[in-house]
């Protein structure tokens, strides 16, 4: 079984690789080789019984359709879990919870003036589906480890938001709970490619005036918090198919 496991930023996965504040979480990763394709670099590993490539598109919904295409097309990933950080809107999520999303949107795609509703995808719909399988392992490693584990919204777009308006609006039109910039169009392109995935993440700002602040604060702590969730949802997976 080969998993892909993609961020967005280098401090995203970099827990997964590197010995920095804390050890790197897939210490116990054969030797893994690294490949750059497209102007990204991929780390193919082994990690117990699983192949795993891993890597980090850069920031941006067409730089993530660009990863999440090539770790399925080029390196042949049957799942995809995706770790990462999130502006909140819902005010239940404060920084450093985690949430799992249930369905993904683009906030920006916009094709309303020929009357279709805002985020409507052509040839596709509004909302798209992460894999069932994928969000009940992740409810068994929640429930397992007692960690809180919220599900949720995830508006995906081309904009860092900090600004309360807008917020409101991503809000009330797409009933999200949290927003950021890949989700989305990872999910268009696992959905287009049917390889089942997972969005994680870990709450970074709240998508307020104190948004940029927070986010360089809160970057690397919820980068590890995502991290560290996936390597359990990982664990879970080995032992599935061992
Ligand atoms: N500091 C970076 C830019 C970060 S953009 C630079 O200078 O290049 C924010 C990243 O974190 C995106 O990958 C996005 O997915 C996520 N994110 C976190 N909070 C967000 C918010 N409030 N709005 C949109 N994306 C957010």
């Amino acid at each position: 079984m080969k998993i892909a496991i993609m961020g967005a930023m280098l401090e995203e996965v970099e827990p997964f690789l590197e010995a920095g504040e804390h050890e790197p979480l897939l210490k116990y990763f054969n030797k893994h080789s690294d490949v750059v394709y497209g102007g990204n670099l991929y780390h193919e590993a082994k990690y117990k019984n699983l192949d795993i490539v891993l890597g980090y598109s850069k920031i941006g919904k067409v730089n993530a359709a660009l990863t999440a295409a090539t770790m399925i097309e080029k390196f042949g990933a049957e799942k995809l879990l995706f770790t990462g950080v999130a502006g909140a809107v819902n005010p239940e999520l404060k920084i450093g919870d985690l949430i799992a999303a249930t369905q993904l949107c683009q906030h920006d795609l916009d094709i309303t003036a020929f009357g279709h509703p805002h985020g409507y995808v052509p040839e596709g719909s509004v909302y798209v589906e992460p894999s069932r399988e994928l969000l009940h392992i992740a409810k068994a490693v929640a429930d397992e480890k007692d960690i809180e584990l919220k599900g949720g919204i995830v508006a995906t777009g081309d904009q860092f938001i900090a600004d309360p308006e807008r917020k409101e609006w991503i809000e009330k039109t797409f009933d999200a709970d949290a927003i950021e910039m890949e989700g989305a169009a990872v999910a268009v392109i696992c959905d287009a490619f049917d390889v089942p995935f997972f969005v994680l993440r870990a709450i970074s700002d709240a998508a307020d005036m104190d948004a940029t602040f927070d986010f360089d604060e809160f970057l690397k702590h919820s980068s590890q918090v995502s991290s560290s969730f996936v390597l359990a949802m990982l664990d879970k997976m080995a032992d599935g198919t061992q």
